[in-house]
């Protein structure tokens, strides 16, 4: 079966937290596929903005994403490091690699089509492909990335274009709740939603997942799985009941 995961920056921040990542992603191999999906390690993409405010107040929005998308490609090549070292055959791949086509506006790009011919040869080949996630290529080669928290849309995108059956997220937290955990510590974990009411929660500034993953998702019945990258419990099923 062919899985994709995408792992937050938060799941990427030390190199012992990679390492600890590329082990349980090699025991989730087994007989599957899998295309992983990364987001920058840690607050690399709030560093990297904050750098570029200090160069300039206005910096040109097309070198903004040649700057913010370094981040991806730096987590996606580590964890591929880590995985080949246990082992297992693992490539990286950019956005341009990935066949991740998008139209032109930077920082916030629309995908228009994925040519995923690279990644399937990948994992015929056996390979664990490891995807930057956020950031995609223009039909004259310019980098753009998909708006903050585009690690999501990847994921979904690619689920969508490689006909997976399910998108999992992995995360800092167990799943999605009744209310923020951390504020409301008597918060419920629910185990399935519907689209439609992760719509909302992501509309109202809930941080589990972009917006435009969700609409996406929705839009092509592809089933979204959130859960902890640190705690196997159970997460919860974002789906529609049909
Ligand atoms: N690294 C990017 C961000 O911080 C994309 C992502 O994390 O999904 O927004
Ligand atoms: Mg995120």
């Amino acid at each position: 079966m062919l899985i994709i995961q995408k792992y937050g920056g938060s799941s990427l921040k030390t190199p012992q937290r990679i390492k600890a990542l590329a082990k349980r992603i090699v025991a989730f191999k087994r007989d599957n596929s899998l295309v992983i999906v990364v987001s920058a390690l840690g607050d690399t993409t709030d560093e990297l903005l904050n750098l570029a405010s200090q160069i300039s107040s206005q910096p040109p929005q097309r070198e903004l994403d040649m700057l913010i998308s370094t981040g991806e490609q730096l987590s996606s090549s580590l964890l591929a490091m880590a995985i080949s070292s246990l082992g297992k055959k693992a490539v990286s791949l950019t956005g341009l690699q990935s066949g991740i086509i998008t139209d032109n506006l930077h920082t916030k790009a629309r995908i228009l089509a994925i040519n995923p011919q690279r990644i399937n040869k990948l994992l015929r080949d056996g390979n664990i492909v490891v995807v930057a996630g956020f950031q995609g290529i223009t039909s004259e080669s310019e980098i753009t990335t998909l708006g903050r928290g585009g690690s999501d849309l990847t994921a979904v995108a690619l689920a969508v274009a490689l006909k997976a059956k399910r998108c999992e997220v992995y995360t800092d937290v167990q799943g999605v709740y009744t209310a923020d955990p951390k504020i409301v510590p008597r918060a419920k974990r629910l185990e399935k939603i519907e689209y439609e009411e992760m719509l909302e929660l992501s509309s109202l500034g809930a941080e589990i997942l972009q917006l435009r993953a969700v609409e996406m998702a929705g839009k092509n019945n592809i089933p979204i799985y959130v859960g902890s990258s640190f705690n196997p419990g159970r997460g919860t099923l974002i789906w529609k009941n049909t």
